[in-house]
């Protein structure tokens, strides 16, 4: 299966895709995890998008579908790919596209977390990561709601998109993921 999980910080992303992983037996791409390993790597592309990380701001669309191209072009991606915070743009989603087709593997759906603001705030004063200052965790809403945002269209349009629930437990947002999953593991 290829699935996209989007929402925005604090939606619970990071806890739903393990989840997901062990649940579905396929390889993770985190397009942040990506980043943040190639910072602890001292790798250049992490200095190219570092600015943009560090101000809550979207790293451009170049480095992370380099980053992309080349993770899903790694064996273990052949049977599936839980992608996590990527696509973020149209231009990602439109890559994306392009990219799927041309290896022949198309994608099975985009599930949305949905959760609202004032808890998404609750949840992240709980957090320890750096761009999670108020500041830059600002900037990372807005950069959801006016850049990210816009893909729920793009997926529903194409019959792709379900929303979920993201209020309550992690045990009861991921029974309603199972259950989005359910209605495209027909397909797979
Ligand atoms: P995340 O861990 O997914 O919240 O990503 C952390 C930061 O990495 C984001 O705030 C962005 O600066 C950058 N980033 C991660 N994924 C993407 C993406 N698909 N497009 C642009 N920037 C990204």
């Amino acid at each position: 299966m290829r699935i996209i999980l989007i929402g925005p910080p604090g939606a619970g992303k990071g806890t739903q895709s393990q989840r997901l992983l062990t649940h579905l037996g396929i390889p993770h791409l985190s397009t942040g995890e990506e980043l943040r390993k190639a910072c602890r790597a001292g790798s250049e592309t992490y200095e190219k998008a570092r600015p943009s990380m560090e101000s809550g701001r979207l790293v451009p669309d170049p480095i992370i579908l380099d980053l992309v191209n080349e993770r899903l072009h790694q064996p273990d991606c052949a049977n599936g790919v839980l992608f996590d915070g990527f696509p973020r743009t149209l231009g990602q989603a439109e890559a994306l596209d392009r990219m799927l087709e041309k290896q022949g593997m198309p994608l099975d759906g985009a599930i949305e977390i949905r959760v609202d603001e004032e808890l998404l705030i609750k949840r992240i004063a709980g957090r320890k990561r750096s761009d999670d200052l108020p500041e830059v965790l600002r900037q990372r809403l807005l950069a959801y709601r006016e850049q990210t945002e816009p893909l729920l269209e793009y997926y529903a349009e194409r019959g792709l998109l379900q929303t979920v629930d993201g209020s309550g437990t992690p045990d009861e947002v991921f029974a309603r993921i199972k259950t989005a999953l359910s209605t495209w593991a027909d397909k797979a």
